[in-house]
């Protein structure tokens, strides 16, 4: 299990998609320097590569296990825990009054990124302590923020979220577990939440659980749900560890893939928990948590493509069949076209979704930070519509990377103990949790691409048509060509969001069918402008040629098919009665 980040190209992206220079001209950022970025993600790259990815077969292997006392996480988990929370990389984006390091997130992001790539079941708890930190920080009182926050992002206590129940999945809405108020400010939590990601584990002291209930007399749906924090050990004034509180991990999944990653089945029998926010506002607060995991769950798909395709790599220089022009004897597999081909694919497709995923960050932190008013309206904007991209597009794409992974390793692929399989397996969840990439495909088509009337979508499409042009403008014969297909793309894209657009307005269920096609377009834009964007970037630089390679390959092999996604988008409006026949 060898991994190795990508540093230049991450550094690239931080600089060409992120603009890592004008967040820190927000004057948001007063700890950031240019000068840290190298050694940042020098000193990531070695925890990735020499102490998490070491372990990841192994916690393939043999899993977290549930004993009398709780879980306990797969071998090595904690040293390489303690090693990543000494470090500091949990705080590196929080705020300094609780101890963070104050830097941007897209930052964070490339870190985490190396996290995700070399073991994806251990950089899953901290993805759930950022969402839990967010949303304490959100919506959280003073006196919560003081209590969890310094531990939360010190990684000294890690977080969990509690949404999921049995007969409440994609519809949040339809839980059950209840919140009684004790009288002392409290509530008792009673009630059963499953697939609970690291909802409890020996890596750290304490878990400190959020959770999702109902109070007494909520209203129905997700109107009538709330959000509460609950420590395994309860927090005495002074900040030292109390009783245990009143729940506990009854079981654990036995799932296809993040062995390492214990999925709990957790009971809440009388719990005590505080709530966050309003009273019957969770599903605001949960949004805040959503929104962040969001984001990080689709640069799991990078990370997770990015190991593939190291994989991929290495094993198509290895492995020796048939002939090829100019080798004696067999010749590497690399040699033969339909690899290079399927290897391009691979490398497009991840560094496309890198550069959305950190387009999305720096979108984050200048809706925050900036100084005018109008780019903070416009960068969330932009936040909002890619948040849905970095989720769905990026983890569809991690899917196709990681299966061609397996394809190109033939039959050792498909053994259990290759890494290929491995990380095929780790990322078939990425489409599923955190809002399955058909909620999120909706929320982009109802929730996104009206807001403002479609402004978001505009205002992507007119960046990306002055990136074309400034690809023109080159005269250089190998940019026009990438301005024509991004050009071509963006005609597609601006009549598919005009349709959708219209469709929502007047005939939503009918425009629903063509939601995933729709993200899948867009995202095929969004990456095919920002490949372009680091080709001009990189132009006359060391590293010309691969950005330029890549934008090439993602225009004609992705792009110059843009048009085709036309019927599968705009099909509700003709074909609903016969699609409602198949099923
Ligand atoms: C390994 C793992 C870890 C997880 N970790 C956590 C965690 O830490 N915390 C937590 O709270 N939850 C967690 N989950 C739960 C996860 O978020 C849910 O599984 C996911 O939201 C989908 O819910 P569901 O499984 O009930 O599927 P369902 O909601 O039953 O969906 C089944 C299918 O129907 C589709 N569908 C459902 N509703 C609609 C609709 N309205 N319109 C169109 N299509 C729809 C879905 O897209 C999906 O394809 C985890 C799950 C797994 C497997």
């Amino acid at each position: 299990m060898t991994f190795n980040a990508p540093v230049g190209q991450i550094t690239d992206t931080l600089n060409d998609i992120a603009r890592i220079g004008d967040l820190a001209a927000t004057g948001g950022f007063p700890n950031f320097d240019a000068d840290l970025v190298a050694p940042i993600l020098d000193e990531a790259n070695k925890l990735a590569r020499d102490v998490l990815a070491p372990l990841n077969a192994i916690g393939h292997k043999h899993g977290a296990k549930l004993t009398d006392n709780g879980v306990s996480a797969a071998p090595g988990f904690s040293e390489a825990y303690a090693r990543f929370r000494e470090a500091g990389w949990m705080g590196l984006a929080f705020p300094e009054e609780f101890g963070g390091q104050g830097l941007p997130k897209p930052l964070a992001l490339a870190v985490m990124e190396m996290m995700h790539a070399s073991n994806m079941a251990f950089a899953l708890c901290p993805l759930l302590t950022f969402g839990a930190i967010e949303a304490i920080l959100e919506h959280g009182t003073d006196e919560q923020r003081q209590m969890y926050l310094p531990k939360l992002i010190s990684g000294e206590w890690t977080g969990a979220m509690n949404l999921t129940e049995p007969q409440a999945g994609s519809d949040v809405g339809a839980l059950k577990t209840k919140a009684i108020p004790n009288g002392d400010g409290s509530y008792a939590i009673t009630g059963q939440k499953i697939f609970i990601s690291w909802g409890d584990h020996d890596m750290t002291d304490n878990v400190i659980q959020l959770v999702l209930a109902r109070l007494p007399d909520a209203p129905a749906g997700s109107r009538g749900v709330s959000l509460f924090v609950a420590p395994k050990f309860l927090v005495n004034a002074d900040g030292s560890l109390g009783e245990r509180n009143s729940f506990k991990c009854i079981g654990l999944e036995h799932k296809m893939g993040i062995h390492a990653s214990p999925t709990c089945v957790m009971e809440y029998d009388g719990a005590r928990g505080w709530l966050v926010g309003q009273p019957n506002k969770g599903l605001a607060a949960m949004f805040t948590m959503m929104n962040s995991a969001r984001l990080n769950v689709g640069l799991e798909g990078v990370g997770v493509a990015e190991a593939a395709l190291q994989a991929a790599t290495a094993y198509a220089n290895e492995r020796k069949q048939g002939a090829a022009p100019g080798v004696d004897g067999a010749a590497a597999i690399i040699r033969h076209p339909d690899i290079q081909r399927s290897i391009a694919s691979m490398a497009a497709a991840t560094q496309a979704a890198r550069a959305i995923c950190y387009a999305c960050g720096a979108a984050a932190d200048l809706a925050h930070h900036s100084k005018d008013p109008a780019v903070r309206e416009a960068a969330k904007l932009r936040e909002d519509f890619l948040t849905p991209l970095a989720k769905g597009w990026s983890t569809d794409r991690a899917v196709d990377v990681t299966n061609t992974g397996v394809q190109i390793h033939g039959g050792m692929g498909f053994m259990g103990e290759t890494k290929a399989a491995q990380l095929y397996l780790d990322a078939r969840i990425l489409p599923i949790y955190e809002g399955t990439n058909g909620i999120q495909a909706m929320d982009l088509v109802g929730r996104k691409l009206s807001m403002n009337n479609g402004a978001a979508a505009a205002s992507l499409i007119s960046e990306a048509r002055s990136c074309a042009r400034e690809a023109r403008d080159t005269n250089d014969p190998r940019f026009v060509a990438l301005a024509d297909r991004l050009d071509g793309a963006l005609d597609v894209f601006g009549e598919a969001t005009d349709w959708m657009l219209a469709a929502m307005k007047t005939t939503r269920e009918a425009a629903l069918y063509g939601a995933t096609a729709y993200l899948r377009l867009a995202g095929d834009v969004a990456g095919g402008f920002y490949l372009t964007r680091s080709a001009i970037d990189q132009r006359g630089g060391e590293r010309e040629e691969r950005a330029y390679a890549l934008a090439r390959f993602f225009a004609e092999d992705t792009l110059a098919g843009a048009s085709g996604h036309i019927g599968s988008i705009t099909m509700g409006a003709s074909l609903a009665e016969d699609l409602a026949l198949l099923t």
